[in-house]
């Protein structure tokens, strides 16, 4: 199937080449059609499969008819990240269709916001917070909202945020469309949905499906061999885009100081952030300036960086719900990718249940021995920067650069047939593959 089947405007065609993107991944294949033709939806569908795509494209197909400037599609994501990413697809595919779009979150100044709502604006994407206040200051109407799109469902009742989707959604006309897509279906939400959606298709992507192109490695660890581990891992694989998870903020921000003193080109996203702060993260993510990003679940919801080639469970994940969306990071839109995932006995039942749910099994995998002499092995760090952040890295990479070499030169090369039951070099290569 290609694009071309949907009927699409031309400047949505071009805006497609412009993506590189050749064949409809299959939840556009089997939601725009039924976008297309008014229906409400529910796509059951996580992040990674092209969702984004599947509800911006037909809804633009459907704005381009007059009148302008007024809000007639409303986006609801749960964090920043995710209504920029999805503002900057929508960017780009109304470039040259006359329609403006605006995303609208906390974190930054209101006034801009607000000067560019006057300016008029066909599509918004918002988190909810910010949205409800600019309407009650008045600054925002919702009255022409022919669309709904409620993101990342799921994550907006983690977030406690349906109360503020229940308020939103009795300020919009009762006559429109309405989109809702989760990765999940608490029950929470499907009453709620039950009274946002009407007679809505579904469509549901199986997550197995779109985790085939990943390997899944599972090392057995005590707790105190976790980081030695990581840093071997870092520095005996090519992993050039890594997201590495923990359970908390604290220790998010404590792990990529100690990666940061070791050498590596690492930082942190959680939620204690600022905006800028986080914004500098990401964007030093995307462009790999910063090879690894240390994050929470909370924190890394619904970003959206292409390339991720390896994903590694430093925490193990609450279900295994969570272990396939975290994991679905990497091994994206025809690419390859590993994940990692260190478990400590107590996470066994936990590892049980998430073999279950995914197509292919796991290889189990015990510390290698050169992982837990890896630290004793370093040298000292070199002189810590004041501030954790990766800018301060970026202000002294000799240094690092100099402690990396010295810790590699110390090291023992482990045989690697110990490690992944495959030649180093084999491994090695094998990163992201597109
Ligand atoms: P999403 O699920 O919307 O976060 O999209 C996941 C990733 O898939 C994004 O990086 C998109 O750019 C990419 N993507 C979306 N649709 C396609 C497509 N039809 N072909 C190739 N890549 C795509």
């Amino acid at each position: 199937m290609n694009f071309n089947e949907f009927q699409l405007n031309n400047h949505l065609i071009q805006a497609i080449q412009q993506c590189g993107y050749t064949a409809p991944t299959p939840i556009q294949q089997q939601a725009i059609p039924f976008i297309l033709a008014g229906r409400d939806l529910l796509g059951l569908a996580q992040t990674g499969t092209g969702k984004t795509a599947a509800f911006i494209l037909p809804t633009v197909q459907r704005l381009m008819s007059a009148p302008r400037s007024r809000v007639r599609a409303l986006v609801i994501a749960p964090t920043r990240e995710l209504a920029e990413q999805i503002h900057e697809f929508t960017q780009t595919v109304i470039r040259h269709t006359g329609l403006r779009s605006l995303a609208i979150y906390g974190g930054v100044s209101k006034s801009g916001q607000i000067a560019k709502i006057r300016q008029g604006v066909d599509i918004v994407v918002a988190c909810p917070g910010r949205l409800l206040d600019l309407h009650n200051d008045k600054a925002i109407d919702l009255t022409r909202v022919e669309v709904l799109v409620l993101d990342e469902a799921d994550h907006m009742f983690d977030k406690g945020f349906l109360p503020d989707i229940r308020r939103i959604v009795q300020r919009l006309p009762i006559r429109r469309q309405n989109l809702v897509f989760s990765a999940t279906m608490p029950a929470e939400i499907k009453h709620l949905l039950e009274n946002i959606l009407e007679n809505p298709a579904t469509v549901q992507i199986n997550p197995s499906r779109s985790v085939k192109s990943i390997s899944h490695r599972l090392f057995s660890v005590n707790q105190n061999q976790k980081t030695n581990l990581l840093m071997y891992l870092l520095s005996e694989e090519a992993m050039p885009s890594t997201l590495v998870f923990t359970r908390t903020k604290h220790k998010a921000k404590q792990l990529a100081q100690k990666l940061v003193n070791a050498g590596f080109r690492a930082t942190s996203l959680q939620g204690n952030l600022s905006q800028n702060r986080r914004q500098q993260a990401l964007e030093g993510f995307k462009t790999g300036a910063y090879t690894i990003l240390v994050a929470t679940d909370i924190a890394a919801r619904g970003i959206d960086v292409t390339g991720i080639s390896h994903v590694i469970n430093f925490d193990m994940p609450d279900t295994a719900e969570a272990y396939i969306h975290r994991t679905g990071r990497t091994g994206r839109a025809g690419c390859t990718g590993d994940a990692l995932t260190f478990a400590t006995s107590e996470d066994k039942r936990l590892v049980q249940v998430i073999e279950r749910s995914l197509d292919t099994s796991m290889s189990h995998l015990e510390v290698p021995q050169p992982a837990s002499a890896y630290a004793s092995t370093m040298p000292p760090p070199p002189v810590a920067p004041k501030n954790t952040s990766a800018t301060t890295l970026q202000g002294s990479p000799k240094g690092a650069e100099k402690s990396l070499q010295g810790a590699r030169k110390h090291r023992r090369r482990p045989t690697q047939s110990n490690i992944f039951g495959l030649p180093l070099a084999a491994r090695s290569k094998k990163s992201s593959a597109c």
